[in-house]
């Protein structure tokens, strides 16, 4: 393992949007630092989303700092084009990013951390954990009920419905990720959306009155306002509203609305106010072929020493900055400061802002070589030009307003 006792300002780990903002924000300090990603190329995580997948937020607000996403207002980019925008972002601005090094470990170091890779350890003065919001898939208790017959997979396994074999399909949770799945399953499946939808907006409300909506997402729903803290307060337990498809879509597909899964009876699910055998629409459970579980996903942060975690999964900071834990920040937590901190439009804020705190309390920046040259014997594919380090000054474009109310 290459040890060394040099150490840089700051190691941001993960660099989807929210590792990559909180770059952008670094390389106009004069902060030594790097990001390491562990997929094989940036945006690989966006890549293994389901192959229809299109953003449910319009190209205004997809973009990062500085740089507007290159597509029309009001039109809502695809998965494989918002994973091109993050690389181009990447060498838009010479980013210090390594792909293919994942962190196993980070722990307390003297006054700073250590901070464990697979190809050696890397010393920091700070550390900004950006790995997002997906890491695990949550599955409620019933999934474990099931008849061994019924084919299970969770959203983040869909890819198409050439995937999901012949039969009725259950899909549990009506969020976004449940609704677009159900609706493009419907042309080929009999199929059923267990949960109560997110409130729809409308199209014309997004047209006409969507910079006001995200004005309001975006600068009055934050930890600032009480209504705001309200909505805080369920945010984990809510998922975000349905954009583009309604209710009304889903009925007019044919897809059957049931009602909450509540568990299993001899291997069948059961649903809230339903009837005691499980059944669902008069049917029989047993025709039931897939179950896809659309429910969310968890944070895995447990290889952070000393992380205290919430039941959420996530701890609780200070506008991401861990107490008790100087020198360690989040950037991408849901809700972090606002309803818009876990999307791609709105991590902007946190990420100044972290930068900002991380900069205050490392008045003196280190003028040592990164501990970890790129080539320096990690063995992976790196995504070849990512991998390198500007030195701290980065003269990419100058700041537009990156679509960002
Ligand atoms: C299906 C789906 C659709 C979505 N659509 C939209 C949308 O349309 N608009 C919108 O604004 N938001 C959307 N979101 C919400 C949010 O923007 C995404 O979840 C986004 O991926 C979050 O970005 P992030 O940078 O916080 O985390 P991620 O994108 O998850 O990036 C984290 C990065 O960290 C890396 N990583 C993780 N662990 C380690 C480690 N130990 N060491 C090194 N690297 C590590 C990962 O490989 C990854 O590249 C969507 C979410 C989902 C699940």
């Amino acid at each position: 393992m290459n040890q060394n006792n040099q150490q840089l300002d700051a190691v941001v780990i993960g660099a989807g949007q929210a590792g990559l903002a909180a770059g952008y924000h670094l390389a106009r300090t004069k902060l030594r630092f790097e990001i390491l990603e562990g997929s094989p190329r940036v945006g690989d995580l966006w890549r293994r989303r389901w192959d229809s997948l299109r953003l449910f937020t319009p190209a205004q607000h997809d973009g990062l700092p500085g740089l507007p996403f290159p597509a029309a207002r009001n039109t809502f980019p695809g998965k494989e084009d918002f994973a091109a925008y993050l690389e181009s972002y990447v060498k838009t601005y010479t980013l210090p990013v390594r792909t293919g090094v994942r962190v196993e470990r980070v722990t307390r170091a003297g006054a700073g951390f250590a901070v464990d890779t697979p190809s050696g350890t890397v010393r920091a003065r700070n550390v900004i954990v950006a790995t997002g919001a997906n890491a695990l898939p949550r599955l409620p208790d019933a999934a474990a009920g099931l008849d061994s017959a019924i084919h299970q997979l969770h959203g983040s396994q869909y890819r198409s419905p050439a995937d999901v074999p012949a039969g009725d399909v259950l899909v549990v949770g009506a969020g976004t990720s449940g609704a677009e799945i159900a609706l493009e399953l419907s042309k080929s499946h009999r199929v059923l959306l267990s949960g109560r939808p997110t409130p729809h907006i409308p199209d014309p409300v997004l047209r006409y009155a969507g910079g006001a909506y995200w004005g309001f997402i975006h600068s009055v729903l934050t930890l600032r306002t009480p209504v705001g803290r309200k909505v805080a307060a369920r945010f984990h337990d809510r998922g975000a509203p349905l954009i583009r498809i309604s209710t009304k879509d889903l009925e007019r597909a044919g897809v059957v609305r049931v009602p909450r899964l509540t568990g299993t009876v001899d291997g069948q699910p059961t649903f809230d106010g339903g009837t005691s055998d499980g059944s669902y629409d008069g049917g029989t459970p047993a025709r039931l072929r897939t179950v896809i579980w659309a429910t969310g996903y968890r944070p895995d942060l447990d290889w952070i020493d000393g992380l205290q975690l919430a039941p959420s999964g996530w701890p609780e900071t200070q506008r991401g900055a861990v107490p008790g834990i100087p020198g360690l920040h989040f950037v991408g937590m849901p809700f972090q400061y606002a309803l818009t901190s876990g999307l791609i439009g709105g991590v902007d804020r946190d990420a100044a802002y972290v930068v900002t705190q991380i900069a205050k309390r490392t008045p003196d920046p280190s003028v040592v070589a990164p501990v970890l040259q790129p080539g320096d014997g990690d063995g992976e594919d790196r995504g070849g030009s990512e991998a390198q380090h500007t030195g701290g000054s980065h003269p990419g474009p100058e700041r537009g307003d990156g679509g960002h109310a």
